[in-house]
């Protein structure tokens, strides 16, 4: 649920005043290309064309647009289940495919997967009720995530989503760390899934979830870091990337799934911003949440419900971060 972070499971208000906030933001990569196109422009003939070329190639590490060099699209699938072809000779990897040294702007890259909640949580209630240090204040360890009607955890569905968007990521040549391994008793607690992604020096964070509102509530819609500051949380740095990786998996989502963005929050952009998440304001490193559909909800909790619809979910959601990472 979206308030996984935050509240017992009572029922969440949706707060669509919050996307309104993020509009300024948005446009600021526009504006920086604007920048520089007119700053090429202005250039004396005779450098207009090395000044252009520095800016293509060396002034593109900022995390704008991609490059669209895409690395031997070998692997991206319908099911995510791509074999590495050639070159995978080298090393045994007892467990995973192993899928060759990425290349290019993937290369060496780490992304952490963050399964929502855990199984567990419901008989640990005690523990997952410790309170932890947010740098904001105080925040529940964990909470035990939603349920469908009919029963459906939200764990169980955030874990399969992530092993999904595991094997996909791990298909395209990148690293992926989870924050657990579905063996714990409960937790991990909420500060230890944001120190796992800082520890890993992480290029992108994904927390994935399932929210648990009222029926009628429809759709994704993927949460972004407000810029708080307060203890040992400070998001200014990640603001910006957070919401560019977001806006990725936002797009992708929706192409990959069919799904539209919420209809009860985020002004129908299916992004919203939070500074109440312990995942979120403790993080170093660029990271959403990304909330999948409305377990409450008999149409939505048909789709996540659904094998087929879960692997098109992690696609969209392994797509909008290579597209972030500039694969
Ligand atoms: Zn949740």
């Amino acid at each position: 649920m979206r308030n996984d972070d935050s509240l017992p499971p009572s029922p969440p208000s949706p707060s669509p005043e919050s996307a309104g906030s993020a509009d300024p933001d948005r446009h600021w990569f526009t504006r920086r290309s604007t920048l520089v196109v007119a700053a090429a422009a202005l250039a004396p003939a005779c450098l207009a064309g090395w000044v252009l070329t520095q800016t293509l190639t060396g002034a593109g590490s900022g995390s704008g647009e991609p490059a669209q060099a895409k690395p031997a699209a070998a692997s991206r699938t319908a099911h995510g289940d791509a074999k590495p072809h050639a070159g995978a000779a080298a090393t045994p990897s007892p467990a995973a495919p192993s899928p060759g040294p990425a290349k290019g702007p993937l290369a060496g890259r780490t992304v952490v997967v963050d399964p929502g909640h855990n199984a567990g949580n419901f008989q640990h209630g005690t523990e997952i009720n410790r309170q932890v240090d947010i740098g904001t204040g105080r925040k529940e360890c964990d909470t035990t995530g939603t349920t469908t009607n009919s029963g459906y955890m939200e764990a169980e569905f955030t874990w399969d989503v992530s092993q999904r968007l595991k094997t996909v990521l791990e298909a395209q040549g990148l690293k992926v760390v989870l924050t657990h391994h579905n063996d714990r008793p409960f937790g991990p607690c909420i500060d230890e899934r944001a120190r796992i992604g800082n520890e890993a020096a992480a290029d992108a964070v994904v927390s994935v979830h399932a929210d648990g509102v009222s029926a009628g509530n429809r759709g994704f819609h993927v949460i972004l870091p407000a810029k708080v500051r307060g203890g040992g949380a400070d998001t200014s740095k990640i603001v910006e990337p957070s919401r560019l990786l977001g806006e990725r998996i936002a797009g992708n989502f929706a192409r990959t799934t069919g799904t539209s963005p919420a209809n009860y929050l985020g002004g129908g952009t299916g992004l919203d911003v939070r500074d109440d998440l312990g995942g979120l304001n403790l993080s170093t490193q660029p990271k959403v949440f990304v909330e999948c559909g409305n377990m409450r909800d008999a149409k939505d909790a048909a789709l996540l419900t659904s094998p087929q619809w879960r692997q098109k979910a992690a696609q969209g959601i392994a797509d909008g971060i290579v597209g972030f990472l500039g694969g």
